[in-house]
């Protein structure tokens, strides 16, 4: 069927484009923050930022963006094709996101995000988890409040974390997490006590910056970045930004100690940026194309550095650039104690710094925290003990410091709560995207032996990165792999992985 010509619409996306284009710049100046701006600026890089985001926000609470909406709720919902609808159903959510929450409630969140970060920088510095303390209860209050506005009908805890995994409640993310926790603690306690420890002193040495980048831009391009519609730079903090699909914009940080945690941040972030890059071509100013949720992002991000580089055939191939790239300890290892010393399992205390098997129990930890601190049944003031007990009980470690514990992350510091789960939910549909991939691909583990990553890209772009926001994550997973999420293929994964590892027989 052939959609008609509706006005309303036509004016509905040259809205959005505007948007879209307006957005762009607001990431643009974001990175050039991280990246290029000399620090002096800080205070008028503030304002820039606060009058663009001033800008922004009257076109996205536009009344007459309202009217649109309101006259194409009206028309027939066969006037338009699947593409055109999925525009107006996502503009539709956006803008009541953006118009259900009172004035003042903005102003309020915005101003505590940036005093409360301020805030729990110094707390975290001084490990004065008290200091902090009174930020987390505003936050709280203030967000439970914004669920109340936005989401009448949710429970609070749901509707925050249906801004990062839409659709997703607690309700689905217990029974996983409860799995995961009952399969993966004893497994951590097994590796633990072994004797057998994977060698990894050449993983030490010095390994020049130059050199590290050279292979990173290597092994970036080789699975498919595109250097001419994107860049690699330095920032304090890996990220992936960039201002449109045609302008993708990647960061790592290099340490003369150790060249795998770069290597591995940039093949990361080049699974988000090939996702961004990879959106449907004609749409890319429009909410159709745009990445689906933070889980989703993170399972393409997750699916390069772990699915594929952190496997065996990825080390065949490389192996030997490598070795050449370094001198020195390198030359002891082989491919196998190379894929071995990169697959280390070591329960430690900060999350961002975990191995994939501890890394669950990270996220599983703050979850249930945040759902006690939602539902009441933990406050504020006890979280330094509780962290300090789960970490006990899940992982067998205790911090230290609340500076290595409770303080350790930024995100309830800018009231991101319900983020979490995404991380480890992204694992998951990356396990499970894999396994199909696997299945309809015989050949891919010798593709990769072979650096034949295209046959890859492909798959991942035709089932995911081109299918933008039509689908919700649960019709997505459904669609692609056939069945629901199932937490089952990444505890397979990962016990068969690690038992290999850890030469653990049962
Ligand atoms: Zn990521």
């Amino acid at each position: 069927m052939e959609p008609v010509i509706n006005n309303d619409y036509l004016e509905l996306i040259e809205k959005l484009k505007e948007i879209s284009h307006l957005n762009g710049v607001m990431s643009t100046i974001g990175w050039d923050q991280e990246v290029m701006m000399p620090t002096g600026a800080a205070e008028a890089r503030a304002k820039q930022i606060s009058a663009l985001a001033g800008v922004i926000h009257e076109r996205t609470t536009d009344p007459r963006l309202g009217d649109c909406l309101a006259t194409l709720k009206e028309a027939d919902s066969d006037s338009f094709d699947l593409l055109q609808a999925c525009n107006i159903r996502e503009a539709q959510r956006n803008f009541d996101l953006d118009t259900k929450v009172p004035k003042r409630l903005v102003m309020e969140l915005a101003e505590l995000g940036s005093r409360g970060h301020l805030i729990w920088v110094t707390a975290r510095k001084e490990n004065k988890f008290a200091n902090f303390a009174p930020v987390l209860k505003q936050f709280l209050a203030l967000k439970k409040e914004w669920a109340q506005c936005v989401f009448p009908d949710k429970n609070p805890y749901d509707a925050n974390i249906d801004i990062f995994e839409r659709g997703t409640s607690m309700a689905e993310i217990t029974p996983i997490f409860e799995q995961l926790k009952a399969e993966l603690i004893p497994l951590i306690q097994t590796i633990q006590d072994r004797q057998y420890q994977p060698d990894t002193s050449f993983l030490q040495g010095t390994f020049p910056v130059e050199k590290q980048e050279a292979l990173a831009r290597q092994i970036s391009q080789d699975i498919g970045f595109n250097f001419d519609q994107g860049r690699m730079d330095v920032s304090v903090h890996p990220f992936c930004g960039g201002s449109h699909p045609t302008d993708v914009r990647i960061t790592t940080r290099y340490k003369e100690s150790d060249f795998i945690e770069s290597l591995y941040a940039v093949i990361h972030e080049t699974g988000h940026g090939l996702y961004e890059q990879g959106r449907m071509p004609g749409y890319q100013e429009l909410p159709v194309s745009e990445s689906l949720t933070m889980g989703i992002h993170e399972s393409q991000s997750l699916f390069w550095e772990r699915m594929i580089a952190q496997s065996k055939p990825f080390c065949v191939h490389y192996f030997e650039s490598i070795c050449a790239a370094f001198q020195g300890n390198l030359q002891r290892a082989t491919v196998d104690s190379f894929y071995q010393a990169i697959n280390t399992c070591k329960p430690d205390f900060i999350r961002v710094e975990a191995d994939e098997l501890t890394y669950p129990l990270h996220v599983i930890l703050r979850f249930e925290i945040e759902k006690g601190l939602f539902d009441g049944s933990m406050c504020v003031d006890d979280l330094p003990e509780i962290w300090n007990s789960m970490m006990m009980k899940y992982l067998g470690i205790k911090p230290p410091t609340d500076t290595l514990g409770v303080l350790q992350d930024s995100h309830w510091a800018s009231g991101a709560f319900g983020y979490f789960p995404s991380y480890t939910l992204g694992a998951i549909y990356a396990c499970q995207f894999h396994r199909t991939l696997l299945s309809e691909q015989p050949d891919t583990e010798k593709n990769i032996a072979k650096g034949h990553f295209t046959p890859i890209n492909h798959w991942l772009n035709e089932k995911i990165h081109s299918q933008g926001t039509l689908y919700t994550p649960q019709e997505l997973i459904q669609r692609v792999t056939g069945e629901p999420l199932n937490p089952d293929y990444f505890i397979d994964y990962l016990k068969t992985k690690y038992k290999s590892i850890y030469q653990l027989d049962s």
